[in-house]
């Protein structure tokens, strides 16, 4: 088991033997600023590690959290940073798109907000009740023999959530969060204008720190994402690459699959060994738009 300190100290493994550490005991430090790293899985397939984005890719985009999310963030610039209501909307979805979240865009304008009061208000009102549990896709995981870990913008406490009501939260060996990426001042290593800088997907800078923490070789690495964008840096970063949601392979997309319940279908790999780039399956095309 390592202890990752921050994104550019690992630190040394601690006594416990690796291979010993049960699940359980792993599960209350997953969501922490801390990343466990366990050796990776000897199996006969090629790759090492599986790492999974988590809203709209683990469940569908249908059930609408990511909407009410969306709403959650128009509502918080509306009435905690005061911004006209006529702009609110267009301006949302431009940081969305040139900073990767709203929330970093927010930040990048130079608003100033608690990172922890941002996430509890476009997390807290949001439609939980709609994620049930899903025993397939947990068979599924459980029977992969690699890696699993989560990569999100969220923040550890909507993983945490997501995880619980999904019925997942014992199938991945660690999360990596807003937290992990963006850890609190105390521990920062590098100067105040860090401060500003949300680091998120899909910034490449993102996409090498999670590379790094999780201590994963990216070309053996799958990554798995409902987003084009965080697939086309994925990609950049050298990770295998997995489109989820949509019938078509994206910019620097190796597969694309309808659903994550189709991966066994899609990646025979994971199981077998065998190279299944550029294997589509049909399905509905959907693109998320707005995440915290
Ligand atoms: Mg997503």
């Amino acid at each position: 088991m390592w202890n990752l300190g921050t994104r550019d100290q690992i630190q040394p493994p601690s006594g416990r033997p690796r291979e010993l550490v049960p699940v359980l005991l792993i599960w209350p430090f997953i969501l922490s600023p801390f990343f466990l790293k366990m050796d990776a899985v000897e199996c006969g397939s090629k790759y090492e590690c599986l790492l999974f984005d988590m809203d709209d890719t683990l469940y569908p985009l249908s059930l609408g959290l990511n909407l009410a999310c969306r709403l959650n963030i128009q509502d918080f610039m509306k009435h905690h940073l005061q911004i006209e209501e006529s702009q609110v909307p267009h301006m949302c979805l431009e940081l969305y798109r040139e900073h990767g979240t709203t929330m970093a865009g927010l930040k990048a304008l130079g608003f100033e907000f608690d990172n922890d009061e941002f996430h509890a208000y476009v997390h807290g009102r949001l439609p939980y009740e709609n994620l049930k549990p899903d025993p397939v896709l947990r068979n599924l995981l459980l029977s992969m023999p690699q890696r699993k870990i989560i990569f999100t913008n969220a923040d550890r406490a909507h993983a945490a959530t997501v995880l619980g009501q999904l019925g997942l939260e014992d199938c991945f060996e660690g999360v990596i969060c807003f937290e992990t990426l963006n850890p609190p001042p105390e521990i920062h290593l590098e100067d105040s204008k860090q401060k500003l800088n949300i680091v998120c997907k899909p910034s490449l800078e993102a996409m090498e720190a999670a590379i790094k923490i999780a201590n994963i070789d990216p070309k053996k690495t799958i990554f798995f994402d409902d987003s084009a964008r965080n697939i086309a840096a994925a990609k950049e970063a050298g990770l295998n690459t997995v489109i989820v949601g949509s019938s078509n392979l994206v910019p620097g997309a190796d597969v694309a699959l309808s659903s994550i319940h189709n991966i066994k279908e899609a990646l025979p790999a994971i199981w077998e060994g065998e190279d299944q780039s550029g294997r589509v399956l049909p399905s509905p095309t959907v693109e998320t738009v707005v995440t915290a």
